[in-house]
C-alpha cells in the first residue's frame, strides 16, 4: 500500500517579515516529486467538521475578520488576509483527506504538509500562528466517521506532538476527552507558555507534557522515544497514531533553540511509525505545523517520508554545534510522574 500526502501551501496567506510565510515550502516543493508518495485531492473542511473541535462563534467572526484584513488576530502575532479563512479551511481539508485515505485502506499511511498550521488553535481562539486546529479536527472526525475496515468510528487516538512548542490547542481540545491521548515535546519557557509536566494531574499516562530545556537535541529525544513515547503508546492502545510534527525543534530554527537534527527527525518519526506497525496496523498520519527555516523544513519532511515509506534517509550531516543540554532529571521526572518508568 501506498503512503499518501496532501499539500496544501497557501500561497496568498502571507504577512511582511512574518515567519509563517509561503517561502517555508521553497525547497519542500522542488523535492515533492522525488519522495514518490501519492498526493491526494484536497477540498475544504467543512463548517460543520470544523465545529467539531471549534464554537461557532470563533468561525464565524474569522469569516468576518478576514473580510477586513489584512489584520493581527492575537499577540504571537497571528495574521489573516483575505483568503485565510479559505486557506485555514482546506489545510484543515488537507489533513481530513490524509486521515480519511489511512482510514479507508487506500494508504498506508499519509503526510498533510500545509499551511496554516494548526496546535496552537484552541476551541474558542486562534493563536500562535494558528487558524484552525487541523490535527485535532481530523482527530474528531475520525472520532465519529466509520473506518473502512472495521465500520465502527475509531475509540481511542493517540497524538504525538514533536514541534518545538507545547500544542496548547490540542490539549485543551482533548483535556477531559478520554478517548485522544496526547503526548508533546516542547522547549520549556517559550511561547505559549503551558506544557508544564505537572499541568494534567488527572489524565495520567494520558496527557504527557515533556518539557525541555534548550539545546535538548538528538540524545535527549532518542531517550524520551524510547522511555516516553513507546510506554505512551503501549499504554494507551490506539487504533492510530496522529503526529504534529514541528520542524521548528532543529538546532538552528529562527525563532526556538532545541538540538535536533534531521537524522533526530529521522529517528523519531521511524520509531512512531515503528510503533504504529506494532500497536495499530500501521495506521499513523504526521501533520505538519511549525518550522521556519526551508532547508530544515525540506530535510524534516524527507526524513519522515523516509520513516512512512521504510526508505533510506539520507543524512545531510546537519548535527547541531552546540553542546547538548542535560535533560536526563527532567525526563527522569516525567517517567515516574506516568508510571513509565521499567516499562
Ligand atoms: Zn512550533
Amino acid at each position: 500500500m501506498t503512503t499518501a500526502y496532501a499539500f496544501v501551501p497557501s500561497p496568498l496567506h502571507i504577512y511582511p517579515a512574518h515567519p509563517e510565510h509561503p517561502s517555508r515550502f521553497d525547497l519542500l516543493t522542488a523535492r515533492l516529486d522525488s519522495f514518490g508518495a501519492q498526493k491526494l485531492d484536497v477540498k475544504p473542511a467543512t463548517r460543520d467538521e470544523v465545529a467539531r473541535v471549534h464554537h461557532p462563534t470563533l468561525i464565524n467572526s474569522l469569516e468576518d475578520i478576514c473580510k477586513q484584513a489584512p489584520a493581527i488576530i492575537d499577540y504571537a502575532p497571528t495574521f489573516v488576509t483575505h483568503t485565510s479563512f479559505d486557506d485555514a479551511l482546506l489545510a484543515s481539508g488537507g489533513t481530513l483527506s490524509c486521515m480519511r485515505a489511512v482510514l479507508s485502506g487506500s494508504a498506508r499511511n499519509a503526510f498533510a504538509l500545509v499551511r496554516p498550521p494548526g496546535h496552537h488553535a484552541e476551541p474558542a481562539h486562534s493563536m500562535g500562528f494558528c487558524i484552525f486546529n487541523n490535527i485535532a479536527i481530523a482527530a474528531g472526525d475520525a472520532l465519529v466517521r466509520a473506518d473502512g475496515r472495521t465500520e465502527r468510528p475509531l475509540q481511542r487516538i493517540a497524538i504525538v506532538d514533536y514541534d518545538a512548542h507545547h500544542g496548547n490547542g490540542t490539549q485543551a481540545t482533548f483535556m477531559d476527552d478520554e478517548r485522544i491521548a496526547y503526548c508533546s515535546t516542547h522547549q520549556w519557557g517559550i511561547y505559549p507558555g503551558t506544557g508544564w509536566y505537572e499541568e494534567a494531574p488527572h489524565a495520567r499516562k494520558r496527557i504527557v507534557n515533556v518539557p525541555l530545556p534548550a539545546d535538548s537535541g538528538d540524545q535527549s529525544y532518542e531517550r524520551i522515544a524510547a522511555e516516553i513515547f513507546a510506554p505512551f503508546i503501549q499504554s494507551f492502545e490506539p487504533e492510530m497514531i496522529l503526529v504534529s510534527a514541528g520542524f521548528d525543534a532543529h538546532w538552528n530554527d529562527p525563532i526556538t533553540s532545541l538540538g535536533l537534527s534531521s537524522a533526530g527527525f529521522y529517528m523519531l518519526s521511524k520509531k512512531l511509525v515503528d510503533l504504529a506497525e506494532e500497536h495499530c496496523g500501521g495506521k499513523i498520519v504526521f501533520v505538519l505545523e511549525g518550522g521556519y527555516d526551508a532547508t530544515n523544513l525540506a530535510n524534516g519532511a524527507a526524513a519522515v517520508f523516509a520513516a512512512l515509506m521504510d526508505k533510506p534517509f539520507i543524512d545531510p550531516g546537519d548535527a547541531s554545534p552546540r553542546k547538548e543540554a542535560d535533560a536526563s532529571e527532567m525526563i527522569e521526572k516525567i517517567c515516574e510522574r506516568h508510571g513509565f518508568i521499567g516499562s
